[in-house]
């Protein structure tokens, strides 16, 4: 079953670079929200939420009623990734760990809904591209994230007083996760606003940004367009209006190297299936439908 499935991620993955046209019947409500696509170009069309917790880490609800309202809201697929960092749950014990995925395994069965991934959100622990997963965990989950957070030493751990050093080592830390080969996705990229100093999108420089691109293209990793990015740059001062600007114009160069994108809520904060506002930033940085990751069931 389990190994079905991840043939057919793969597969899915691989395919979607041919998907051109998907249903459009929420297409109205998305021009709305993200304004007209581009001359000759569909409205996008993203039904999915693909970083989400339980309370087998920060999240608000368990399992069972987390499935129950992915059902209900009718999304295409979820992906439940609860924190798998020193400290949590699932990391630091074995039967923790077993007793997350027969639960997703059963909640899911008993279901043809929609598809619901076993996934996990590690952390890079330092600039090198070290993560709290290893291989032999990794192999056992069908969606794997790894972000920034508390662990991230010389990011969002000890972070360089000087900007352009910090810059440099978020860069660095994004280069080397796209070098473990068991990493789907790197998760809400440059959540770098709440730190001192803050990094906005607009102090990357765009030749390391494209160098970063085109490696996450090569190697396939998945960029996740979270819903609540304002969050991770609410002590920062910029105003929310203008970090959706900047950030979209970040996403263009990962558009144009051709990485694939997901959208997520990061559900413990905001709710599950609430991609609002990664669904408007996708539109307006261009990202094709083909871009868009597309897991499929196997039946
Ligand atoms: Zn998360």
């Amino acid at each position: 079953m389990r190994a079905t499935r991840r043939r057919f991620l793969k597969r899915s993955a691989a395919l979607a670079a041919g998907i051109s046209s998907l249903s459009v019947s929420a297409g109205g409500q998305t021009q709305a929200l993200a304004g007209a696509p581009p001359a000759g170009q569909k409205p996008l069309v993203v039904n999915h939420d693909l970083h989400t917790h339980t309370l087998y880490s920060d999240g608000a609800h368990p399992i069972p009623l987390h499935i129950l309202e992915g059902r209900a809201f009718e999304l295409d697929a979820m992906a439940i990734t609860d924190h798998f960092t020193p400290g949590s749950k699932i990391h630091d014990s074995e039967a923790e760990f077993d007793r997350y995925l027969s639960e997703i395994e059963r909640e899911r069965s008993g279901q043809h809904d929609l598809v619901v991934l076993q996934g996990a959100e590690a952390t890079a622990l330092d600039a090198t591209g070290r993560i709290s997963i290893d291989a032999r965990h990794a192999a056992r989950l069908e969606w794997v994230l790894c972000d920034l957070g508390g662990y991230s030493e010389g990011t969002l751990a000890k972070t360089p007083r000087d900007k352009t050093r910090y810059v440099e080592n978020v860069l660095r830390t994004y280069l080397g996760l796209c070098d473990v080969p068991y990493l789907n996705v790197i998760a809400h990229p440059f959540n770098t606003g709440n730190t001192n100093p803050a990094a906005l999108p607009d102090d990357y420089p765009r030749p390391l940004l494209r160098e970063l691109a085109e490696k996450m293209a090569a190697k396939g990793k998945v960029f996740d367009v979270m819903n609540d990015t304002i969050y991770w740059f609410s002590r920062s001062g910029i105003a929310p209006r203008a970090l959706t600007a900047q950030y979209v114009e970040l996403m263009k160069v990962f558009v144009a190297a051709g990485v694939r994108f997901q959208a997520s809520s990061d559900d413990h904060r905001t709710g599950l299936g609430n991609t609002r506002w990664s669904q408007i930033v996708m539109a307006r940085a261009g990202v094709r439908q083909s871009q868009v990751v597309k897991p499929v069931q196997a039946k």
